[in-house]
């Protein structure tokens, strides 16, 4: 935008003083004296800079807040206006701002600053609706959305400086993206300016020719628009209404677009006049319409009443179509001044400056009367909800806008983490996810994503759901596929669990699994009314149905069903069972030490040392118990619980962890019981990693090297 090294540029500007001058129509003489103060510290703060038309750099800012003076806004918008480039073109901090005019200044600007970031790249119209919300997701005060949307205008005025590429890139996306938030919150004069801006650039000979055309037709119009309006006045003077009559000019770009979407000519389309009629209150609006058309006659099908179904982005008025003098067809508008205002500024009417009220800083508030206005005028059309809807998505963001590594947007619910965006991007790559980088850095599956977040998944073929995802994933889909991954892994392993305690109560009935006929499990899986064979197991496995009975059933009568059960063989417990075989966290067993087995209905086996006094309780119904034992070769790591009783001093805890780790074991908790022994000792809680109670042992001796340890114990329930 600007180029270094030309002439110094300190004197204030011409359009600087007459920005002033028209300011003091409406704001108050410290306001003013503010907004020249903020001038003057964007003029430095750029000095030495220009535009890539010559002018000094600052010409821009002063243009932009001229912009937003003519829409009537607040001086903290003006303000932040004036200096939106000085965080990112010069070394001045939000902090500086903040401190010079205040934190609602420096919070507008910072805004644009962020806006400014984001990165356009050519997209497919689908996209081009999520940048946009995402655009004004992200900016949580609607005033930011203005400044851009001013700083935006201005560039498109000025773009001719531009190389050719670049202005096309430019209006491309201000056609894009631009335009229609702009028509969006209502600001029509700036969303007809951008268009027609865009047209210029994106299509410069149509637009030549047309710019040309209507030129020369406006000329040869000037008589019969004057002719016409002076009948409308006359008329409606006559209806005893004190009204405004204006003729209107037609957008370049909607003339454009209708000869192409109505596939009518030029002239056909220019031979239609526009007039706007602006009158004190409602009554009235309908009193001119009844006026006007008893001086023409309307068009049948053209009437349209926008006062009483207002449009979606609140605009109100009444317009129709008459057949004028010589046959020529007059589009007339007719509203209030209170509707003309919101028809040119939108949104924007919400922030006029008034002396009286204190409290401008309370956006939400006003933002809220914007919504609350617009709700208030809205009748059933579902055009004008549906937008109201979108409208409140956009400015209370309830969504976050993520980026995939190939620059598409996602659009997730608001404090959706990395996991929902793994299930949102494909199922198999949630299923599949051990680790994310968002913004090119490694963060947990748990990290929580903010707009403009570039998010990549890390999968690894052999990875499987993890149910702590539930815990924190935020999406329908991402829950409903670890809910169904996980039911589908329970039933397998469960279905495994099942074979191995029924195989091993058969073998305690002296009878070989192995004899047991396809006609002998149909028979009795039809008769416990399971679904299958692999049902009637992994429901055994969950503990639903207790294997000795099932044995029983399944052994031939009469040659064991009344011998004694438990004298078999026990089951191995590998630590490699999955969900349907779980370590009691009373005790928490690990390999070494002697267990017992108890099949907890709808959790399957689940595994006590044979001393836990949580275990002991229960052991009363026998039938649930089960004879278990350790397989040999266990790699797995079992969780174990210590205390650690240690003289207080500086950097025990550093020494404690040094010796665990040096036993081979890992830390997975640590917690500290404060003021034991009268603050002379501490007790440590560790929850630990070993392979088995030889390994315990391991750390336990290296933790007793430590002079200050003074008592070490197993924690068992
Ligand atoms: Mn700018």
């Amino acid at each position: 935008m600007r180029a270094r090294g030309l002439p110094d540029s300190s004197a204030t500007l011409p359009e600087a003083n007459f920005l002033f001058r028209e300011l003091s129509s409406y704001l108050k003489r410290e306001d003013v004296s503010e907004l020249e103060n903020a001038y003057l510290f964007s003029q430095s703060a750029h000095s030495g800079q220009f535009r890539k038309s010559g002018e000094p750099y600052i010409s821009h800012p002063l243009a932009v807040a001229s912009i937003l003076g003519k829409l009537r806004l607040d001086t903290q918008t003006l303000a932040a206006a004036l200096l939106h480039d000085v965080m990112e073109d010069t070394h001045v901090s939000k902090a500086e701002i903040s401190n010079r005019f205040g934190k609602s200044v420096a919070d507008l600007v910072d805004g644009v600053s962020k806006l400014d970031k984001i990165e356009f790249q050519t997209h497919a119209d689908a996209q081009a609706e999520n940048f946009r919300k995402m655009l004004l997701a992200m900016a949580r005060d609607v005033r930011v959305i203005l400044i851009k949307l001013a700083d935006r205008l201005h560039n498109m005025r000025t773009l001719e400086a531009m190389r050719p590429e670049k202005r096309r890139r430019i209006a491309r996306e201000t056609m894009e993206i631009y335009a229609p938030i702009a028509n969006r919150l209502g600001l029509n004069n700036i969303y007809h300016e951008l268009q027609d801006l865009s047209f210029r650039y994106l299509f410069p000979t149509r637009y030549r020719v047309l710019a040309n055309a209507t030129k020369a037709a406006r000329g040869n119009r000037r008589e019969m628009v004057t002719k016409i309006l002076d009948t409308i006045k006359q008329r409606l003077k006559v209806a005893g209404l004190d009204a405004e009559v204006t003729g209107r000019e037609k957008q370049l770009y909607s003339i454009y677009t209708k000869m192409v979407e109505k596939h009518l000519t030029f002239s056909e389309i220019l031979d239609i006049y526009g007039f706007r009629v602006i009158v004190k209150d409602v009554p009235s609006c309908y009193i001119a319409l009844g006026a006007l058309h008893s001086l023409y006659n309307p068009i049948p099908g053209k009437f349209k009443d926008y006062i009483a179904i207002p449009k979606g982005n609140g605009y109100q008025s009444l317009h129709n179509t008459l057949w004028g003098p010589y046959g020529t067809p007059i589009e007339v508008q007719i509203r209030t001044p209170e509707m003309h205002r919101i028809a040119e500024a939108g949104v924007a009417s919400h922030w006029l400056y008034k002396s009286t009220d204190a409290d401008l800083n309370d956006l939400h508030m006003k933002t809220h009367q914007w919504l609350q206005s617009l709700l208030e005028t809205l009748s059933d059309s579902t055009d004008s909800l549906e937008f109201l809807e979108h409208l409140k998505v956009d400015l209370f963001p309830g969504e976050v806008y993520v980026f995939t590594p190939q620059g598409k947007i996602l659009a997730l619910p608001k404090e959706s983490t990395a996991v929902d965006f793994a299930y949102a991007v494909h199922t198999d790559i949630g299923d599949c996810c051990v680790a994310a980088k968002i913004n090119g850095e490694n963060a947990p599956l748990r990290t929580m994503l903010r707009s403009g977040d570039r998010v990549e998944i890390v999968t690894a073929s052999h990875a499987k759901p993890n149910p702590a995802w539930l815990n924190y994933v935020g999406t329908g889909k991402a829950r409903s596929h670890i809910r169904r991954f996980l039911k589908t892994m329970q039933y397998e392993e469960s279905a495994k669990l099942g074979e191995r305690l029924l195989n091993q109560a058969l073998i305690s009935l002296k009878v070989d699994p192995e004899t047991i006929s396809a006609a002998q499990w149909e028979k009795l899986t039809r008769e416990s009314g399971a679904k299958s064979k692999t049902d009637l197991l992994a429901d055994m496995g969950l503990g639903k149905h207790l294997p000795a009975v099932i044995a029983r059933r399944l052994a031939v009568p009469g040659e064991s069903a009344s011998g004694p059960s438990g004298t078999g063989g026990v089951i191995t417990i590998l630590g490699t069972e999955g969900m349907a075989v779980q370590f009691a966290k009373c005790c928490r067993p690990i390999p070494g030490d002697s267990i017992v087995g108890f099949i907890k209905k709808d959790q399957g086996l689940v595994i006590h040392t044979h001393d836990c006094p949580a275990a002991l309780k229960n052991r009363g119904n026998s039938e649930n118990w089960l004879d278990v034992a350790w397989g040999k070769d266990i790699s797995k790591q079992f969780e174990v619980s210590i205390k650690v009783m240690v003289a207080d001093q500086r950097g025990v805890l550093a020494r404690v962890a040094a010796a665990i780790a040096e036993a081979g074991s890992n830390i997975d908790n640590v917690a500290m019981d404060e003021d034991e022994g009268k603050g002379t000792y501490t007790t440590m809680n560790f929850m630990l990693q070993v392979r088995n109670r030889h390994h315990l042992a391991q750390v336990m001796r290296s933790l007793r090297r430590i002079p200050e340890v003074a008592k070490i114990t197993r924690m068992k329930s």
